[in-house]
C-alpha cells in the first residue's frame, strides 16, 4: 500500500484490512474514524481486543467460551445436564440460545471432521467429549448432533454416531429443516427450533 498518510495511519489501515470482510475502502473508513474519535473512545476499542484476547478461554466442561473456568450455561443448575447438543462453533451454540426453547447443554467441537483441510477427530474437542461422559455424576440421557448439514458436518454426525452408541447413550440428529449446506449460525430461530424438535435418533 502506498504510504500517503505517514506509517501509524497506513498500520491501521493494514490492520484493518487483515479482518474478515474488510476491504482496503472499509479499512479506510474505519481508521479514520478512529482518528477522528475522542481519544477514550479509541483507547476503550483497543481495550476490548487485548482484553478479549486476554481473557477469553473455553470453558472446561463444553469448550464454548467464557471468562469463566465454566461457561455460564454449565454453570446454570437449572439446565437439564442430561442432554448434550454437539455443536460446532460458539456461534451455532448462540444460535440454538437466540430460540430460547432448549434447556440442555451444550459441547463445542471447535470444528468438523474434514480430510480435505486435514482436520481428523483428533483435531476436534471429540477425547474431551468422552471425558465428560465418563466424568459426569449424572448420567447423560441423550446426545442431540447439530454439526452443520453440509458434507463436513454429516462425516461428523456419523463418526459420533458410531462412536457413541456403543456407550449406550441415546444419539440423535437435527432434521434438515435446515437448509442443506447451510451454517447454523446463519438460520432463522424457528427454523431452528424445527430443526431440534423433528430430529431422528441415529
Ligand atoms: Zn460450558
Amino acid at each position: 500500500m502506498i504510504n500517503y498518510y505517514g506509517n501509524p495511519v497506513t498500520r491501521l489501515i493494514e490492520e484493518f484490512a487483515k479482518l474478515p470482510g474488510v476491504g482496503q475502502k472499509s479499512a479506510q473508513r474505519m481508521a479514520f474514524y478512529i482518528l477522528n474519535a475522542p481519544a477514550d473512545k479509541a483507547q476503550s476499542l483497543a481495550d476490548a481486543i487485548t482484553d478479549a484476547k486476554e481473557r477469553a478461554k473455553y470453558c472446561e466442561k463444553c469448550y464454548n467460551l467464557t471468562d469463566a473456568e465454566v461457561c455460564y450455561i454449565c454453570a446454570n443448575g437449572s439446565r437439564d445436564a442430561a442432554t448434550i447438543m454437539i455443536v460446532e462453533s460458539p456461534q451455532d451454540m448462540a444460535a440454538y440460545e437466540k430460540t430460547r426453547e432448549y434447556d440442555g447443554v451444550y459441547h463445542v467441537l471447535h470444528g468438523a471432521i474434514s480430510p480435505m483441510d486435514g482436520v481428523g477427530p483428533n483435531e476436534l474437542r471429540i477425547k474431551e467429549l468422552l471425558l465428560r461422559l465418563g466424568d459426569d455424576a449424572a448420567p447423560v440421557k441423550e446426545i442431540i448432533v447439530a454439526t452443520n448439514p453440509n458434507v463436513e458436518g454429516e462425516a461428523t454426525a456419523m463418526y459420533l454416531s458410531k462412536l457413541l452408541k456403543p456407550l449406550g447413550v441415546k444419539v440423535t440428529r437435527i432434521a434438515h429443516g435446515v437448509p442443506v449446506g447451510g451454517d447454523l449460525e446463519y438460520v432463522d430461530s424457528i427454523t431452528l427450533l424445527r430443526a431440534l424438535q423433528w430430529r431422528r435418533e441415529l
